[in-house]
This record gives structure tokens, sequence and C-alpha cells, in this order.
């Protein structure tokens, strides 16, 4: 197999070991998000008093949401919205459908808007909410009724200048638009409420592929970086869903070889390279990647373990663990979900040479245009594709350059380095505050 060559890593054992605490195998997402919260506190001697503030999310909701089902049965769910910060502009996150949606994972992924929006630099704070369901098993007139009892429940949290979500796994376009839809019945014509919504209701061109359009910017600034040439690498995504597919479509635009894809079913693997386009055919007309004509099967742990250069983990958190870290043979993982890497296989990683391109960087691609989506609502005029793209290129970059900066300077983790770009704009606007 033809690998692309990769510079010495200067960061490797570099520095790296050193400034990184032993971190505990089994952690909950809460409890990682914490984690990765500490070390970069610890290393950038942030005040107690500006840690105390941080460490904890400002406001958390509970919500019971009845639903009666299409066979006459009343079902009950869980549903959640936690906002951790907003010292430097309204919450801002995506809400989740899913069976393991908890509160603790909530609570990570709202720390992990606080940073992401700083980091990219745009005026939002960070929040996420979620419902415990199974989406896939319900259908379009349950899931309608779950989504606006939701809406009603969190109304009060709320707002344009207050609390704006999103997508995120197992919700889309349509939800934000029943969202927007509910909200309006109360409050009035609302677009900005909700962003990712369709674009015939005020959403934004380029939204949909925007989160891994920006997995694909910060990839080739990665290899860039560290010596690998992106045209003649192997990538592995795991997840074809919003954004690993249009990172596989992107990333292999620039003529890297997507060997593998995947999603919950199942992967696929092709030693040439995949027919990106074929596959969202196949995938269109069958439900699933898998079982691609011309492909061979590979199992989600398989994938992980591929001969590849790069590996784009983009489904869900804790897909790379302390049972399978020393198995992954990728030179640059690449962050796309939310979480993926725990600390104690991010440590791993590191101590081999293996770098990390952390969440709140590769993925920041989507709240970045969602950014642009509450501009144009707020001004009710409407950006061309290019802009929206040319934007985001130039947002991305500099967050990239950042952080790269910070990791070559301070000889730290690109993690560390990326909480320390983010940390230090939350801590400055809270000290103003405060
Ligand atoms: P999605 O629901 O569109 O797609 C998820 C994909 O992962 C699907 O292909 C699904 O089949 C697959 N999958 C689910 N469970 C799996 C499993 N156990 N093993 C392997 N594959 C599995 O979700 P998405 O919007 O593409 O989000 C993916 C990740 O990116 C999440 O971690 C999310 O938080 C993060 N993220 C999304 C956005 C966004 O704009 N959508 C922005 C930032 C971060």
């Amino acid at each position: 197999m033809t690998t692309a060559t990769i510079a010495p890593s200067p960061a490797a054992p570099v520095g790296d070991a050193a400034n990184v605490r032993p971190a505990a195998p089994h952690l909950n997402f809460n409890q990682i998000a914490n984690e990765q919260f500490q070390a970069a506190a610890d290393h950038m001697k942030l005040d107690r008093e500006i840690q105390l503030l941080l460490r904890t999310p400002y406001r958390e909701l509970i919500v019971q949401i009845p639903v009666r089902m299409d066979n006459g049965s009343l079902e009950l769910f869980h549903g959640f919205r936690v906002q951790h910060n907003a010292v430097r502009g309204p919450y801002k996150g995506g809400i989740r459908y899913h069976h393991k949606v908890d509160l603790n994972e909530v609570r990570s992924l709202a720390a992990l808007m606080t940073w992401k929006t700083a980091l990219v630099d745009v005026p939002f704070g960070g929040a996420k909410g979620g419902i415990t369901c199974d989406p896939t098993n319900m259908s379009r007139k349950e899931l309608q009724s779950l989504t606006r009892g939701f809406a009603q429940k969190i109304d009060m949290a709320l707002g344009v200048y207050r609390d704006i979500p999103a997508p995120d796994v197992g919700t889309n376009a349509q939800v934000m638009a029943w969202i927007m839809d509910e909200y309006g019945k109360k409050h009035g014509y609302t677009p900005a409420i909700v962003t990712g919504k369709p674009v015939n209701l005020g959403g934004s061109l380029g939204r949909d592929e925007a989160t891994g359009r920006g997995v694909m910017i910060i990839t080739r600034e990665a290899c860039k970086a560290f010596g690998m040439d992106i045209k003649n690498a192997r990538v592995a995504i795991q997840g074809f869903g919003n954004v690993g597919s249009w990172a596989a479509r992107l990333i292999s635009n620039l003529g890297a070889k997507i060997v593998a894809v995947s999603d919950v079913k199942g992967g696929i693997y092709a030693e040439k390279g995949l027919d990106i386009e074929k596959v969202f055919t196949h995938l269109n007309s069958t439900g699933s990647v898998v079982d691609m004509p011309g492909t061979q099967d590979v199992t989600n742990e398989e994938l992980l373990t591929l001969n590849v250069d790069v590996l784009i983990p983009a489904a869900l958190g804790g897909a790379i663990t302390e049972k399978n870290v020393d198995d992954v043979k990728a030179k640059l993982v690449v962050e796309a979900a939310n979480s993926p890497v725990t600390p104690f296989a991010d440590e791993k990683f590191r101590s081999k040479g293996i770098r990390i391109v952390p969440d709140i960087l590769a993925n920041a691609g989507g709240v970045t245009v969602s950014y642009f989506e509450w501009v144009q609502n707020l001004q009710q005029f409407n950006w061309d594709l290019d802009k929206v793209n040319h934007e985001l290129e130039l947002r991305m970059v500099k967050a990239w350059n950042a952080v790269h900066q910070r990791h070559t300077d301070e000889k730290i983790p690109l993690r560390m380095a990326a909480y320390a770009v983010a940390l230090a704009k939350v801590a400055e606007a809270s000290r103003q505050r405060f």
C-alpha cells in the first residue's frame, strides 16, 4: 500500500507527555470534557475565579415530552438543553436525537461549543440539546410531535439573542423548520431562532456542507503543516452522515484516496479508493453504504485500524478508546465527530507520534456557517455560496494558524493549543464582564 510521507513529529513525544497528566481509561463524556478543560487551564495558569465560572454550565433544563404515538399509546421522552456559557454572545449549539443521549453527554457537548465558538471567533457562547429517543424507529408524525413538544418546553430559554439551536446527530433541516414554526406561533416570524434550517425558510447556502468543508480545510492545512501530501494520502472516514459524507466528497476532490467509509450498519473498503459519488448513489438507493458493488465490506472496528495516513472519525463520541487505540495505524487523526478519542487514547497516540486535530477545531465549520446564517437572517440579506465558502475558508485557516502557532511555540499538543486559544478569549470576556 502506498502511504504519504510524514515529517518527523516535532510534537510527538515532543513536550506533549510532559505537559499532560495521565488519563484514566474510563471516563464519561462530561469527565472527558472537564479533563481537557483542566489540562489547558493548568497549562495556562488560568485564575481560580475564571475556572470556577467555566467549569460548570450556567443553566440546565430537563423536560418531559409526552407524545401520542401512531399506535395510539402515550410515550414519555426526556429532553435536555444545557447552556454552558454566554459571555461572548448568545448560547449556540445543536440538538441531538439518539437513544444514548443523557445529561452528561449534553453537558460535555455544550462546553465544547463554548470553546469552538471562541476558537473560530464567532460571537456566540456554547449550548447543546438532545432528546433520548431512537429517531430511526419513529414516523415523521411522531418526530414532528416530539420536536414541537420539546420546542414548547424549552421556549423560555430560547431567543435570537439568548439561545439558537441547530442540527446534530439524528436531527436535520426539517427538525429546525418545526422548531422555527413552533417558536413563531408564540413570538411571530423569527427565522434567526434556529440555524441549519431549509434554505427556502431562511437557511444559508453552504450550511449543509459546512462542517464537512471545515473538516476538509483543516485536514488540508494539517497535512501541509506536517509534511504530508494530501494528494497521495489514503483516508478512512467513520460515519457517512452529514459531516462524514461531505468531508469524503470534498477531501476526495483534493486528490486524496478515500479508501474506506462506514455508517451504523458497517463499512466498505476499496484499495484504489472509493468513487464517492457512486457511494452516494448506492446509499440513496439502499439506505446504507454497505454491500456496494466493487468494494469489500469492513466492520466499523476494522475501518479504524486500516493502513491509512489520515483517519477521520465522523460518527459518535468514544470511537477510539483504550481497547482499540493500539491498533490504529493512521499518522493523523482528524476529529470530525465530537469527542471520538478518549483522553487515554489521546495520550497513547501522542506517545507514538500520531497527531490528533481536536474536535473543537476540526468540526467548527458548522457553527461558523451557522453564524453566517444568523447574520443573514438578522440583516434579511442573503449571501451567495461563494461568499459563504470564502468567509468559511478565511475563518477556518485563521483558527488553524492560531492553534498551530501555539502548538509549535509552546510545544503542546494541538488539543491543548486549541483549548488555550479558545479559553483565553472566553476568560478575557469573563473578566471584562465580572
Ligand atoms: P448524522 O446523523 O448525519 O450522521 C452520523 C453518521 O454516523 C451516520 O452515517 C450514521 O449511520 C453513523 N453512525 C451512527 N452510529 C454509528 C456507530 N455506532 N458506528 C459507526 N457509525 C455510526 O450526524 P452528523 O451531523 O454527521 O454528526 C456526526 C458527528 O459530527 C457527531 O459527533 C456530531 O456531534 C458532530 N458534529 C456535527 C456537526 C453538524 O453540523 N452536523 C457539527 C459539528 C460536529
